[in-house]
């Protein structure tokens, strides 16, 4: 089983660690400060006060043992910088920082974090896109030109096949899968297969392809 250790505790670290427990995975919460260790004893796997700037304390915690680390220290910009070059000169293999701006994910990038995360931005992509079309229930971005969206079918789909709707050819989207109203999901969908009513289709694409059946 891999292990995680989620350095900063705050409501993004937090919920980072209830998420990854309630997976099943072992997560080592880490926070400098100590009610916010307290605040997760009881969800993490095991938790410290640590402060992560410092290297002997991160080699007496065997940070390098850990598969996966998640720096969720965002304010103190010193410190998630610091962290993130000593967690990954300890030899993580894989760190994801997190960033509140691009040029924080930007130093985060250059000093060895393996993926840069923007909780604020990315949520306020999804939920902006859900708001200004109801039928997004979900939106990934990709890259600064391809997302995926998790959407609602629209009633011009229903009791027609993919190939008739032939979305690849038209627009250049690709059907992931389909999520029937019973709770059935077809993932990879073939050109047979009927959207019916009450269908949400997970689709890749360019955003502003994407935007014709959002
Ligand atoms: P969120 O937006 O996730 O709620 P926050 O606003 O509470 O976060 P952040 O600045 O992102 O604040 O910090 C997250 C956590 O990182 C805090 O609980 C803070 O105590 C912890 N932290 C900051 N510096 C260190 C450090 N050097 N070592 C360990 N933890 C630290």
């Amino acid at each position: 089983m891999k292990q995680y250790a989620v350095i900063g505790l705050g409501r993004f670290g937090r919920s980072m660690v209830q998420t990854l427990r309630e997976m099943g995975c072992d997560v080592l919460g880490i926070d400098s400060n100590e009610d916010r260790v307290e605040a997760v004893v009881d969800i993490a796997t095991h938790a410290v006060q640590a402060d992560t700037t410092d290297e002997e304390t991160l080699k007496e915690l065997g940070i390098r043992n850990f598969d996966i680390v998640i720096v969720a220290i965002g304010k103190d910009i010193k410190a998630s910088i610091l962290t993130t070059v000593l967690v990954k000169e300890l030899g993580v293999k894989l760190v994801i920082a997190k960033a509140l701006s691009d040029l924080h994910g930007k130093v985060l990038e250059r000093v060895g974090a393996d993926r840069v995360v923007y909780p604020e931005r990315e949520m306020a992509i999804r939920v902006a896109h859900n708001i200004e079309s109801g039928n997004v229930l979900d939106y990934i971005e990709l890259s600064r030109d391809h997302s995926i969206v998790e959407v609602k079918a629209k009633p011009e789909y229903y009791e027609k096949t993919l190939a008739k709707l032939d979305f690849r050819a038209r627009y250049g989207i690709s059907i992931m899968a389909i999520k029937r109203e019973n709770g059935d999901i077809i993932v990879g969908p073939g050109g047979e297969t009927v959207i019916m009513s009450k269908d949400i289709i997970v689709a890749m694409g360019t955003k502003d392809k994407l935007r014709m059946i959002e």
